[in-house]
Protein backbone atom coordinates (compact mmCIF):
# COMPACT_ATOMS: atom_id res chain seq x y z
CA UNK A 1 0.00 0.00 0.00
CA UNK A 2 1.24 3.32 -1.01
CA UNK A 3 1.68 5.78 2.17
CA UNK A 4 -0.47 8.28 0.11
CA UNK A 5 -3.09 5.25 -0.05
CA UNK A 6 -3.05 5.01 4.15
CA UNK A 7 -2.98 8.63 4.56
CA UNK A 8 -6.50 9.04 2.44
CA UNK A 9 -7.96 5.67 3.82
CA UNK A 10 -7.20 7.73 7.44
CA UNK A 11 -9.13 10.43 6.45
CA UNK A 12 -11.67 8.25 5.55
CA UNK A 13 -12.01 6.38 8.92
CA UNK A 14 -11.99 9.55 9.99
CA UNK A 15 -15.00 11.41 8.07
CA UNK A 16 -16.66 8.66 6.28
CA UNK A 17 -19.81 6.82 7.43
CA UNK A 18 -19.68 3.74 5.67
CA UNK A 19 -23.12 2.01 4.49
CA UNK A 20 -23.03 -1.44 5.69
CA UNK A 21 -20.11 -1.86 7.57
CA UNK A 22 -19.48 -2.94 10.97
CA UNK A 23 -18.29 0.65 12.67
CA UNK A 24 -15.49 -0.45 15.00
CA UNK A 25 -13.99 -3.12 12.58
CA UNK A 26 -13.88 -0.32 10.02
CA UNK A 27 -12.59 2.28 12.42
CA UNK A 28 -10.13 -0.29 13.88
CA UNK A 29 -8.30 -1.00 10.44
CA UNK A 30 -9.78 -4.64 10.87
CA UNK A 31 -11.90 -4.03 7.57
CA UNK A 32 -8.83 -2.97 5.79
CA UNK A 33 -10.84 -0.29 3.08
CA UNK A 34 -9.93 -0.06 -0.77
CA UNK A 35 -9.89 3.18 -3.03
CA UNK A 36 -11.55 2.70 -6.05
CA UNK A 37 -9.42 4.74 -8.87
CA UNK A 38 -11.11 3.52 -12.24
CA UNK A 39 -12.85 0.92 -13.72
CA UNK A 40 -12.90 -0.30 -17.53
CA UNK A 41 -15.88 -2.68 -18.90
CA UNK A 42 -16.26 -5.35 -15.97
CA UNK A 43 -12.82 -4.41 -14.58
CA UNK A 44 -11.95 -2.12 -11.17
CA UNK A 45 -8.91 -0.55 -10.19
CA UNK A 46 -7.72 0.64 -6.49
CA UNK A 47 -5.23 3.09 -5.54
CA UNK A 48 -2.89 0.39 -5.52
CA UNK A 49 -2.89 -0.36 -8.80
CA UNK A 50 -4.79 -4.22 -7.65
CA UNK A 51 -7.17 -4.70 -10.82
CA UNK A 52 -9.83 -6.61 -10.16
CA UNK A 53 -13.34 -8.56 -12.00
CA UNK A 54 -15.92 -6.86 -10.92
CA UNK A 55 -18.46 -9.80 -11.24
CA UNK A 56 -21.48 -8.31 -8.81
CA UNK A 57 -21.52 -5.13 -11.45
CA UNK A 58 -21.28 -2.94 -8.43
CA UNK A 59 -24.26 -3.82 -6.16
CA UNK A 60 -25.77 -5.51 -9.86
CA UNK A 61 -26.17 -1.89 -11.57
CA UNK A 62 -23.11 -1.46 -13.39
CA UNK A 63 -24.94 -3.24 -16.72
CA UNK A 64 -23.35 -1.20 -19.43
CA UNK A 65 -19.72 -1.94 -17.54
CA UNK A 66 -17.34 0.54 -16.94
CA UNK A 67 -15.37 3.74 -18.41
CA UNK A 68 -18.37 4.44 -21.13
CA UNK A 69 -16.71 7.50 -22.57
CA UNK A 70 -20.49 8.33 -24.49
CA UNK A 71 -22.16 7.69 -20.70
CA UNK A 72 -19.77 10.99 -19.73
CA UNK A 73 -20.45 13.03 -22.82
CA UNK A 74 -24.33 12.74 -22.81
CA UNK A 75 -24.58 13.57 -18.97
CA UNK A 76 -21.57 16.76 -19.54
CA UNK A 77 -23.68 17.56 -22.86
CA UNK A 78 -27.55 17.85 -20.77
CA UNK A 79 -25.18 19.83 -17.31
CA UNK A 80 -24.53 22.64 -20.32
CA UNK A 81 -27.87 22.87 -22.20
CA UNK A 82 -30.04 22.54 -18.83
CA UNK A 83 -28.13 21.00 -15.65
CA UNK A 84 -31.80 21.22 -13.62
CA UNK A 85 -35.33 22.41 -13.37
CA UNK A 86 -38.09 20.91 -11.42
CA UNK A 87 -40.84 18.97 -12.87
CA UNK A 88 -43.81 20.50 -10.26
CA UNK A 89 -46.82 21.01 -11.62
CA UNK A 90 -46.25 20.21 -15.23
CA UNK A 91 -42.48 21.64 -16.15
CA UNK A 92 -40.37 18.89 -17.77
CA UNK A 93 -37.34 18.84 -19.94
CA UNK A 94 -37.05 16.93 -23.16
CA UNK A 95 -34.75 14.06 -21.55
CA UNK A 96 -37.69 13.10 -19.72
CA UNK A 97 -40.32 13.00 -22.14
CA UNK A 98 -38.40 11.10 -24.65
CA UNK A 99 -37.08 8.68 -21.67
CA UNK A 100 -40.79 7.98 -20.24
CA UNK A 101 -42.05 7.42 -23.70
CA UNK A 102 -39.58 4.95 -23.88
CA UNK A 103 -40.09 3.34 -20.94
CA UNK A 104 -43.85 2.94 -21.01
CA UNK A 105 -42.85 1.28 -24.72
CA UNK A 106 -40.62 -1.01 -23.36
CA UNK A 107 -42.90 -1.75 -20.38
CA UNK A 108 -45.84 -4.63 -20.10
CA UNK A 109 -49.31 -3.67 -21.89
CA UNK A 110 -51.33 -1.49 -19.50
CA UNK A 111 -48.56 0.65 -18.05
CA UNK A 112 -49.62 4.54 -18.06
CA UNK A 113 -47.00 7.03 -16.46
CA UNK A 114 -43.68 6.80 -15.09
CA UNK A 115 -43.00 8.84 -11.35
CA UNK A 116 -38.99 9.37 -10.60
CA UNK A 117 -37.02 9.33 -7.60
CA UNK A 118 -33.28 9.09 -7.12
CA UNK A 119 -33.40 5.44 -5.41
CA UNK A 120 -34.76 2.20 -5.46
CA UNK A 121 -35.24 2.60 -1.43
CA UNK A 122 -37.38 6.02 -2.61
CA UNK A 123 -39.09 4.28 -5.74
CA UNK A 124 -40.59 2.20 -2.85
CA UNK A 125 -41.92 4.38 -0.40
CA UNK A 126 -43.82 5.94 -3.54
CA UNK A 127 -45.26 2.77 -4.22
CA UNK A 128 -46.42 2.36 -0.40
CA UNK A 129 -48.17 5.82 -0.51
CA UNK A 130 -49.55 5.64 -3.93
CA UNK A 131 -51.17 2.12 -3.13
CA UNK A 132 -52.58 3.92 0.21
CA UNK A 133 -53.71 7.01 -1.68
CA UNK A 134 -55.23 5.05 -4.19
CA UNK A 135 -57.55 3.19 -1.68
CA UNK A 136 -58.24 6.46 0.32
CA UNK A 137 -60.17 7.69 -2.99
CA UNK A 138 -61.76 4.31 -3.37
CA UNK A 139 -63.41 5.04 0.11
CA UNK A 140 -61.39 1.58 1.81
CA UNK A 141 -59.48 3.56 4.17
CA UNK A 142 -58.77 0.45 5.82
CA UNK A 143 -57.20 -1.40 3.09
CA UNK A 144 -53.44 -0.42 3.46
CA UNK A 145 -51.48 -3.36 4.82
CA UNK A 146 -48.68 -4.55 2.25
CA UNK A 147 -47.57 -8.21 1.84
CA UNK A 148 -44.20 -8.62 1.47
CA UNK A 149 -42.02 -11.61 1.08
CA UNK A 150 -38.92 -12.94 3.36
CA UNK A 151 -35.96 -12.89 2.00
CA UNK A 152 -37.05 -9.83 -0.17
CA UNK A 153 -35.29 -6.69 -0.50
CA UNK A 154 -36.58 -3.42 -1.10
CA UNK A 155 -34.31 -1.29 0.19
CA UNK A 156 -33.57 0.23 3.54
CA UNK A 157 -35.25 3.31 4.09
CA UNK A 158 -38.57 3.33 6.46
CA UNK A 159 -40.88 1.97 4.12
CA UNK A 160 -38.98 -0.21 1.58
CA UNK A 161 -36.48 -1.21 5.01
CA UNK A 162 -39.55 -2.81 6.46
CA UNK A 163 -40.77 -3.99 3.10
CA UNK A 164 -37.24 -6.31 2.76
CA UNK A 165 -37.68 -9.30 4.27
CA UNK A 166 -34.23 -9.45 6.01
CA UNK A 167 -33.61 -9.38 10.36
CA UNK A 168 -30.18 -7.39 9.77
CA UNK A 169 -32.54 -4.52 7.68
CA UNK A 170 -35.23 -4.32 10.71
CA UNK A 171 -33.10 -5.25 13.90
CA UNK A 172 -32.65 -2.32 16.24
CA UNK A 173 -33.72 -0.04 13.90
CA UNK A 174 -37.67 -1.11 15.25
CA UNK A 175 -38.69 -1.86 12.07
CA UNK A 176 -40.75 -3.66 10.05
CA UNK A 177 -43.57 -1.16 10.41
CA UNK A 178 -46.89 -2.77 11.37
CA UNK A 179 -48.83 -2.56 8.24
CA UNK A 180 -46.34 -4.57 6.53
CA UNK A 181 -46.02 -8.55 6.50
CA UNK A 182 -43.94 -11.15 5.20
CA UNK A 183 -45.13 -14.18 3.97
CA UNK A 184 -42.92 -17.35 2.98
CA UNK A 185 -39.94 -16.90 0.54
CA UNK A 186 -40.74 -19.34 -2.66
CA UNK A 187 -37.03 -20.99 -2.43
CA UNK A 188 -37.58 -24.51 -3.68
CA UNK A 189 -34.44 -25.23 -1.78
CA UNK A 190 -36.02 -24.63 1.75
CA UNK A 191 -39.01 -26.33 0.78
CA UNK A 192 -40.73 -28.30 3.69
CA UNK A 193 -41.56 -31.94 1.53
CA UNK A 194 -38.50 -32.85 -0.22
CA UNK A 195 -41.58 -35.10 -2.43
CA UNK A 196 -43.00 -31.68 -3.51
CA UNK A 197 -42.38 -30.64 -6.86
CA UNK A 198 -41.90 -26.81 -8.37
CA UNK A 199 -45.49 -26.36 -9.47
CA UNK A 200 -46.60 -28.12 -6.23
CA UNK A 201 -44.70 -25.38 -4.05
CA UNK A 202 -45.51 -22.86 -5.83
CA UNK A 203 -49.13 -23.69 -5.04
CA UNK A 204 -47.82 -24.04 -1.30
CA UNK A 205 -46.61 -20.53 -1.65
CA UNK A 206 -49.40 -19.42 -2.81
CA UNK A 207 -52.08 -21.55 -0.43
CA UNK A 208 -49.56 -19.49 2.39
CA UNK A 209 -49.85 -16.33 1.39
CA UNK A 210 -54.03 -16.98 0.68
CA UNK A 211 -53.86 -17.77 4.70
CA UNK A 212 -52.22 -14.68 5.52
CA UNK A 213 -54.58 -12.92 3.69
CA UNK A 214 -57.66 -14.31 5.19
CA UNK A 215 -56.04 -13.95 9.01
CA UNK A 216 -55.51 -10.38 8.04
CA UNK A 217 -59.02 -9.73 6.87
CA UNK A 218 -58.84 -9.26 3.08
CA UNK A 219 -60.33 -6.17 3.22
CA UNK A 220 -57.26 -4.82 5.08
CA UNK A 221 -54.44 -5.73 2.36
CA UNK A 222 -53.55 -3.88 -0.20
CA UNK A 223 -50.63 -4.46 -2.48
CA UNK A 224 -48.41 -7.48 -2.36
CA UNK A 225 -44.58 -6.54 -3.31
CA UNK A 226 -42.10 -9.05 -5.08
CA UNK A 227 -39.09 -9.05 -6.90
CA UNK A 228 -39.23 -11.43 -9.74
CA UNK A 229 -36.35 -12.91 -9.12
CA UNK A 230 -35.33 -12.73 -5.02
CA UNK A 231 -32.16 -10.90 -5.17
CA UNK A 232 -30.17 -9.91 -2.06
CA UNK A 233 -32.27 -12.47 0.05
CA UNK A 234 -30.19 -14.63 -2.40
CA UNK A 235 -30.67 -14.57 -5.69
CA UNK A 236 -33.17 -17.48 -6.06
CA UNK A 237 -35.36 -17.60 -9.73
CA UNK A 238 -38.87 -18.87 -8.38
CA UNK A 239 -40.13 -22.27 -9.18
CA UNK A 240 -42.34 -22.83 -11.75
CA UNK A 241 -46.05 -21.14 -12.05
CA UNK A 242 -45.18 -19.62 -9.34
CA UNK A 243 -46.20 -15.78 -10.47
CA UNK A 244 -49.05 -17.25 -11.76
CA UNK A 245 -50.36 -18.75 -8.78
CA UNK A 246 -49.81 -15.09 -6.95
CA UNK A 247 -51.58 -13.43 -9.34
CA UNK A 248 -54.81 -15.95 -8.95
CA UNK A 249 -54.69 -15.22 -5.06
CA UNK A 250 -54.44 -11.56 -5.17
CA UNK A 251 -57.12 -10.89 -7.97
CA UNK A 252 -59.11 -12.74 -6.07
CA UNK A 253 -58.88 -10.61 -2.94
CA UNK A 254 -58.52 -7.33 -5.50
CA UNK A 255 -54.83 -6.74 -4.16
CA UNK A 256 -52.40 -5.00 -6.08
CA UNK A 257 -49.11 -6.85 -7.54
CA UNK A 258 -46.21 -4.23 -6.82
CA UNK A 259 -43.32 -5.94 -9.18
CA UNK A 260 -39.94 -4.92 -7.81
CA UNK A 261 -37.76 -4.59 -11.07
CA UNK A 262 -34.82 -2.56 -9.64
CA UNK A 263 -32.71 -5.46 -10.11
CA UNK A 264 -34.30 -7.29 -12.85
CA UNK A 265 -35.35 -4.61 -14.73
CA UNK A 266 -33.62 -3.97 -18.68
CA UNK A 267 -32.18 -6.63 -19.53
CA UNK A 268 -30.26 -8.77 -16.46
CA UNK A 269 -32.20 -11.48 -16.91
CA UNK A 270 -32.15 -11.91 -21.10
CA UNK A 271 -35.44 -10.35 -20.93
CA UNK A 272 -36.61 -6.47 -20.98
CA UNK A 273 -38.35 -6.99 -17.50
CA UNK A 274 -38.34 -10.02 -14.79
CA UNK A 275 -42.74 -9.14 -15.20
CA UNK A 276 -42.61 -9.57 -18.58
CA UNK A 277 -39.94 -12.94 -18.24
CA UNK A 278 -42.26 -14.27 -15.93
CA UNK A 279 -45.43 -12.79 -16.99
CA UNK A 280 -46.44 -11.42 -13.59
CA UNK A 281 -48.44 -8.56 -15.01
CA UNK A 282 -47.88 -6.07 -12.36
CA UNK A 283 -50.17 -2.91 -11.31
CA UNK A 284 -47.30 -1.04 -10.54
CA UNK A 285 -43.50 -1.75 -11.17
CA UNK A 286 -40.04 -0.20 -9.15
CA UNK A 287 -37.00 0.28 -12.00
CA UNK A 288 -33.42 1.73 -10.85
CA UNK A 289 -30.20 0.65 -10.76
CA UNK A 290 -29.77 -0.76 -14.75
CA UNK A 291 -31.93 2.33 -15.90
CA UNK A 292 -29.11 4.54 -15.76
CA UNK A 293 -26.54 1.90 -15.40
CA UNK A 294 -25.51 3.71 -12.12
CA UNK A 295 -24.21 6.48 -14.20
CA UNK A 296 -26.58 8.80 -12.37
CA UNK A 297 -28.97 7.92 -9.42
CA UNK A 298 -32.34 7.76 -11.06
CA UNK A 299 -35.71 5.52 -9.88
CA UNK A 300 -38.80 5.58 -10.72
CA UNK A 301 -42.26 4.05 -10.33
CA UNK A 302 -44.01 2.58 -13.19
CA UNK A 303 -47.49 2.98 -12.59
CA UNK A 304 -50.34 1.11 -14.41
CA UNK A 305 -53.59 2.30 -16.12
CA UNK A 306 -55.54 0.85 -13.45
CA UNK A 307 -54.23 2.97 -10.59
CA UNK A 308 -53.39 5.79 -12.45
CA UNK A 309 -57.46 6.21 -13.31
CA UNK A 310 -57.90 5.85 -9.70
CA UNK A 311 -54.92 8.66 -8.75
CA UNK A 312 -56.27 10.95 -11.31
CA UNK A 313 -59.63 10.88 -9.76
CA UNK A 314 -57.82 11.59 -6.28
CA UNK A 315 -56.53 15.31 -6.84
CA UNK A 316 -60.38 15.78 -9.20
CA UNK A 317 -61.63 15.40 -5.61
CA UNK A 318 -58.57 16.85 -3.14
CA UNK A 319 -56.49 18.58 -5.46
CA UNK A 320 -52.24 18.72 -6.41
CA UNK A 321 -50.95 15.20 -5.62
CA UNK A 322 -48.94 15.52 -2.40
CA UNK A 323 -46.20 13.85 -3.07
CA UNK A 324 -42.82 15.32 -4.89
CA UNK A 325 -38.73 15.17 -4.78
CA UNK A 326 -36.86 18.18 -5.57
CA UNK A 327 -34.87 15.76 -7.82
CA UNK A 328 -37.88 13.35 -9.66
CA UNK A 329 -37.38 13.65 -13.29
CA UNK A 330 -33.65 15.03 -13.07
CA UNK A 331 -32.89 15.56 -16.30
CA UNK A 332 -29.11 14.99 -15.63
CA UNK A 333 -30.32 11.31 -14.63
CA UNK A 334 -32.82 11.45 -18.07
CA UNK A 335 -30.23 11.93 -20.32
CA UNK A 336 -28.14 8.89 -18.77
CA UNK A 337 -30.71 7.03 -18.80
CA UNK A 338 -31.40 7.31 -22.54
CA UNK A 339 -27.89 6.88 -23.42
CA UNK A 340 -27.97 3.69 -21.10
CA UNK A 341 -31.20 2.24 -23.23
CA UNK A 342 -29.46 3.44 -26.36
CA UNK A 343 -26.49 1.33 -25.78
CA UNK A 344 -28.53 -1.82 -24.40
CA UNK A 345 -30.47 -1.80 -27.77
CA UNK A 346 -27.16 -0.96 -29.98
CA UNK A 347 -25.05 -3.87 -28.29
CA UNK A 348 -28.27 -6.32 -27.81
CA UNK A 349 -27.16 -6.25 -24.19
CA UNK A 350 -30.24 -8.15 -23.03
CA UNK A 351 -29.74 -10.70 -26.25
CA UNK A 352 -26.26 -11.21 -24.58
CA UNK A 353 -27.79 -12.19 -20.70
CA UNK A 354 -29.95 -14.22 -22.56
CA UNK A 355 -27.02 -15.87 -24.48
CA UNK A 356 -24.34 -15.56 -22.42
CA UNK A 357 -26.39 -15.97 -19.05
CA UNK A 358 -27.39 -19.31 -20.40
CA UNK A 359 -23.46 -20.19 -20.70
CA UNK A 360 -22.93 -18.69 -17.49
CA UNK A 361 -25.60 -21.23 -15.65
CA UNK A 362 -23.99 -24.25 -17.36
CA UNK A 363 -20.29 -23.20 -16.53
CA UNK A 364 -21.46 -22.70 -12.77
CA UNK A 365 -23.50 -25.89 -13.22
CA UNK A 366 -21.07 -28.04 -14.76
CA UNK A 367 -18.37 -26.85 -12.55
CA UNK A 368 -20.17 -27.12 -8.93
CA UNK A 369 -23.36 -28.64 -8.69
CA UNK A 370 -21.94 -32.03 -7.76
CA UNK A 371 -19.41 -30.29 -5.27
CA UNK A 372 -19.85 -31.57 -2.06
CA UNK A 373 -20.33 -28.30 -0.20
CA UNK A 374 -22.55 -27.03 -2.34
CA UNK A 375 -26.06 -27.05 -1.82
CA UNK A 376 -27.50 -25.81 -4.91
CA UNK A 377 -26.10 -23.94 -7.80
CA UNK A 378 -29.04 -21.93 -9.30
CA UNK A 379 -29.83 -18.74 -11.77
CA UNK A 380 -31.41 -16.92 -14.40
CA UNK A 381 -29.88 -14.69 -17.25
CA UNK A 382 -26.88 -13.57 -15.70
CA UNK A 383 -27.46 -13.97 -12.28
CA UNK A 384 -26.15 -16.61 -10.50
CA UNK A 385 -25.59 -18.19 -6.75
CA UNK A 386 -23.91 -21.12 -5.50
CA UNK A 387 -25.26 -21.73 -2.05
CA UNK A 388 -22.71 -23.59 0.65
CA UNK A 389 -24.09 -26.32 3.04
CA UNK A 390 -21.89 -28.61 5.11
CA UNK A 391 -24.05 -31.64 4.28
CA UNK A 392 -25.60 -31.44 1.14
CA UNK A 393 -27.70 -34.50 1.36
CA UNK A 394 -29.82 -32.49 4.48
CA UNK A 395 -29.18 -29.36 2.99
CA UNK A 396 -28.20 -28.44 6.60
CA UNK A 397 -26.35 -24.48 6.97
CA UNK A 398 -22.72 -24.17 8.45
CA UNK A 399 -22.45 -22.97 11.49
CA UNK A 400 -22.85 -18.57 11.01
CA UNK A 401 -19.82 -18.28 13.27
CA UNK A 402 -17.19 -19.42 10.39
CA UNK A 403 -18.54 -16.95 7.86
CA UNK A 404 -18.31 -19.49 5.26
CA UNK A 405 -19.42 -17.29 2.42
CA UNK A 406 -17.40 -14.21 3.55
CA UNK A 407 -13.92 -16.24 3.37
CA UNK A 408 -15.04 -17.66 0.03
CA UNK A 409 -16.08 -13.76 -1.20
CA UNK A 410 -12.57 -13.06 0.58
CA UNK A 411 -10.83 -15.83 -1.55
CA UNK A 412 -12.15 -14.87 -4.35
CA UNK A 413 -10.92 -11.28 -3.95
CA UNK A 414 -7.46 -12.99 -3.29
CA UNK A 415 -8.02 -14.37 -6.73
CA UNK A 416 -8.45 -10.76 -8.57
CA UNK A 417 -12.26 -11.59 -8.53
CA UNK A 418 -15.47 -9.93 -7.16
CA UNK A 419 -18.09 -11.99 -5.97
CA UNK A 420 -20.82 -11.10 -3.21
CA UNK A 421 -21.12 -12.77 0.00
CA UNK A 422 -24.94 -12.48 0.37
CA UNK A 423 -26.14 -11.15 3.77
CA UNK A 424 -28.68 -13.86 3.92
CA UNK A 425 -27.00 -17.45 4.76
CA UNK A 426 -23.30 -18.73 2.92
CA UNK A 427 -24.39 -17.97 -0.69
CA UNK A 428 -22.30 -16.63 -3.07
CA UNK A 429 -23.58 -14.29 -5.56
CA UNK A 430 -22.60 -13.35 -9.24
CA UNK A 431 -24.05 -9.90 -11.23
CA UNK A 432 -21.75 -9.61 -13.94
CA UNK A 433 -21.91 -6.20 -16.22
CA UNK A 434 -24.48 -7.41 -19.28
CA UNK A 435 -21.02 -7.01 -21.80
CA UNK A 436 -19.53 -9.90 -20.16
CA UNK A 437 -18.28 -12.21 -22.73
CA UNK A 438 -17.61 -16.12 -22.71
CA UNK A 439 -14.40 -16.15 -22.08
CA UNK A 440 -14.26 -13.72 -19.32
CA UNK A 441 -17.51 -16.06 -18.05
CA UNK A 442 -14.82 -18.87 -18.25
CA UNK A 443 -12.09 -16.76 -16.21
CA UNK A 444 -14.93 -15.64 -13.66
CA UNK A 445 -15.64 -19.46 -12.90
CA UNK A 446 -12.19 -20.93 -12.83
CA UNK A 447 -11.02 -17.98 -10.74
CA UNK A 448 -13.91 -18.57 -8.22
CA UNK A 449 -13.14 -22.48 -8.23
CA UNK A 450 -10.09 -21.91 -6.47
CA UNK A 451 -11.22 -19.68 -3.96
CA UNK A 452 -14.24 -22.87 -3.22
CA UNK A 453 -11.58 -25.36 -3.11
CA UNK A 454 -9.15 -22.92 -1.42
CA UNK A 455 -11.76 -22.58 1.54
CA UNK A 456 -13.89 -25.59 1.67
N1 LIG B 1 -35.26 -3.08 -4.67
C1 LIG B 1 -34.40 -4.05 -4.97
C2 LIG B 1 -34.92 -5.30 -5.62
C3 LIG B 1 -33.03 -3.91 -4.73
O1 LIG B 1 -32.18 -4.91 -5.01
C4 LIG B 1 -32.58 -2.71 -4.15
C5 LIG B 1 -31.14 -2.52 -3.88
O2 LIG B 1 -30.35 -3.40 -3.96
C6 LIG B 1 -33.52 -1.72 -3.82
C7 LIG B 1 -34.85 -1.93 -4.09
C8 LIG B 1 -33.09 -0.46 -3.15
O3 LIG B 1 -32.43 0.35 -4.05
P1 LIG B 1 -31.47 1.51 -3.53
O4 LIG B 1 -30.31 0.86 -2.87
O5 LIG B 1 -31.14 2.26 -4.78
O6 LIG B 1 -32.26 2.34 -2.57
Amino acid sequence: MTLDTKKLLEIDRNSVFHASTHLKQYAHGEIPGRIITGAQGIRIIDSTGIELIDAFAGLYCVNIGYGRVEMAEAIYEQAKKLAYYHTYVGHTNEALIELSDRIIKMAPAGMSKVYYGMSGSDANETQLKLVWYYNNVLGRPQKKKIISRDRGYHGSSIASGSMTGLPLFHAHFDLPLERIKHTIAPVYYRRPDNNMSEAEFSRYCAAELEKMILAEGPDTVAAMIGEPVLGTGGIVPPPEGYWSEIKQVLDKYDILLIADEVVCGFGRLGSDFGSTHYDMKPDLMTIAKGLTSAYQPLSGVIVGDKVWQVLEQGTDDWGAIGHGYTYSGHPMGAAAALCNLDIIARENLTENARDTGAYLQQRMNETFAEHPLVGESRGVGLLHALEFSSNKAERTHFDPALKVGPQIAAACLEQGLIARAMPHGDILGFAPPLVVNKDEIDDIVERTKKAVNQVT
